[in-house]
């Protein structure tokens, strides 16, 4: 799409209020939100706080009787319609995000097609919200039911402003919960316009609210509320810890999506460049801003060299450039010290003896866009620490299985993982020993709706998508019934 149709499209979905009960809320105090690409400000949204967000609370609980006790059936019809809004507008959306976020529009667009999957998932999952008749050894008959939790609060990052809220609407709206969303203050335009699509699907008033403003307070208050009855974030480690401290007196149901360190493992019998074409696939997603891109790689010492230089050759290739640029596969970094923290990075990996194969500098480009960068050797032990969050793919030899199954396990994390072997035997020992909550197998790319997603370790609990996603929704109730 060209830039200037591209930024009409996405403006023409931009909301610059906040939604409290299906009403349009705004403040005096507002918070600006950027491009990315050219640090230039797009528009603005309020900056709410407490009084606001209790209010947003409040129809939450309000609405929660009437849409936890609907037909689940009407409920999935909903789900659908609103589906169908988001098909329909998928192309204005996808222009919103790439404008807000940063990332190329065809990726944008593909994530609002990954968004909407989890609805249409989700609407089949409210359907099939079934219990259990069973015999009790007291001589009763036990009945279960799967009742919603409760009113929802929402906490979502900017690196998906679509697809990480519909993984948790999706299921919430399904099994009747409510919900109050708290999107991150550099994407909320992607949230609000969701929403306003919800509410025209017939969405009943005060079933969502989207609270804009700052994150310290409106967290507060939400995790503090008795009325919220489960919390889902999805963010950074320090921060969900944070959250599920202040979750703690309430004794809110808690799911907790957060930081990756993802080892990528490659075998010499692998298919170098199979591998060489998936890590890429994994790694710059987003930039590199992603929770599950491989953040540190290990190639068995024989082939290392020849996966590394394949690797290198390829990264040099990646068009880099602005959302509307065709053929542009990377785009800027969400902020000024998303790329600082790619250059401390580098240079750590520079001092202990790390080679740059390619890119390693600032890009041409300027403001926050990094070259696509490719490292050969140094320390692993940053990379299993902590997430670079950016266009950098540090590359390690390693001799043995064992070696580098405890060097992908020496982590504090747990989120995602890889491995690379035409040996069944070996893909099946690593992807059942190696501690994450995901492992693909000959793949970069493991998440789809039908999979579960969550992680292991200090990476979260939780699982999200899958038929396992409405669980985190859902109360089992049971009846037991004395009968003749
Ligand atoms: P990132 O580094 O990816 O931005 P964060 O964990 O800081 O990760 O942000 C993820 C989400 O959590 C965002 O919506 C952000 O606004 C929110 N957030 C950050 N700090 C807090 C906090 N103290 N309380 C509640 N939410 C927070």
């Amino acid at each position: 799409m060209p830039d200037a149709k591209g930024r009409a499209a996405g403006l023409d979905l931009m909301r610059q209020h906040a939604l409290i009960a299906g009403e349009p809320v705004t403040s005096e105090t507002r918070i600006a939100v950027d491009d990315p690409a050219t640090g230039q400000i797009i528009g603005h949204v309020p900056d709410l706080g407490a009084a606001d967000t209790e209010r947003a609370i409040q129809a939450a609980h309000d609405a929660f009787p009437a849409w936890s006790r609907s037909d689940p059936h009407k409920r999935a019809a909903f789900l659908r319609d609103w589906a169908r809004l988001i098909d329909d507008n998928a192309e204005g959306l996808g222009a919103l995000m790439a404008l807000e976020n940063g990332k190329p529009f065809e990726e944008a667009r593909g994530e609002v097609a990954y968004a909407n999957s989890f609805i249409k998932w989700f609407a089949g999952e409210a359907e099939r919200l079934i219990g259990e008749t069973q015999d009790s050894p007291l001589g009763h008959v036990i009945l279960t039911f799967r009742e919603a939790v409760g009113p929802c609060a929402f906490i979502t990052p900017w690196n998906f402003p679509a697809a990480m809220l519909t993984r948790k609407l999706g299921p919430a709206l399904a099994a009747g919960c409510t919900a109050v969303v708290k999107p991150a203050s550099q994407t909320p335009f992607t949230a609000i316009a969701l929403a306003e699509l919800a509410y025209q699907a017939g969405l009943p008033k005060g079933v969502l609210s989207v609270v804009t403003g700052d994150a310290a307070t409106i967290g507060g208050v939400l995790t503090a509320s008795p009325l919220i009855r489960k919390l889902s974030f999805t963010g950074s480690t320090p921060v969900g810890r944070l959250l599920a401290e202040q979750c703690a007196p309430t004794l809110k149901r808690v799911s907790m999506e957060l930081g990756g360190a993802a080892p990528l493992i490659v075998f010499a019998d692998a298919d170098l460049d199979l591998a060489v074409a998936e890590t890429i696939r994994g790694k710059f997603r987003n930039s590199g801003q992603t929770c599950v891109c491989p953040n540190r790689v290990y190639v068995e010492r024989s082939v290392a060299d020849a996966y590394a230089r394949k690797l290198a050759e390829a990264v040099a290739q990646i068009p880099v450039g602005g959302a509307f640029e065709p053929g542009v596969k990377v785009g800027p970094l969400i902020e000024d010290k998303a790329v600082r923290k790619v250059q401390d990075h580098l240079a750590l990996t520079r001092a202990a003896g790390g080679e740059v194969l390619t890119g390693g500098e600032p890009h041409a480009l300027g403001g926050r866009f990094f070259q696509p960068t490719v490292t050969l050797g140094g320390d692993d032990a940053l990379f299993r620490r902590e997430e670079t969050f950016g266009p950098l793919i540090p590359v390690f030899a390693f001799d043995s299985e064992d070696e580098v199954l405890d060097k992908a396990n020496d982590s504090e994390f747990g989120l995602a993982s890889y491995v690379f072997t035409r040996d069944l035997d070996r893909a099946m020992h690593i992807g059942r020993r190696i501690e994450a909550g995901m492992c693909g197998v000959n793949t970069g790319i493991i998440s789809t709706a039908v999979a579960p997603f969550g992680g292991v370790k200090q990476s979260g609990y939780g699982r999200e998508g899958s038929i396992h996603g409405i669980d985190e929704y859902v109360d089992i109730k049971q009846v037991t019934l004395a009968l003749r």
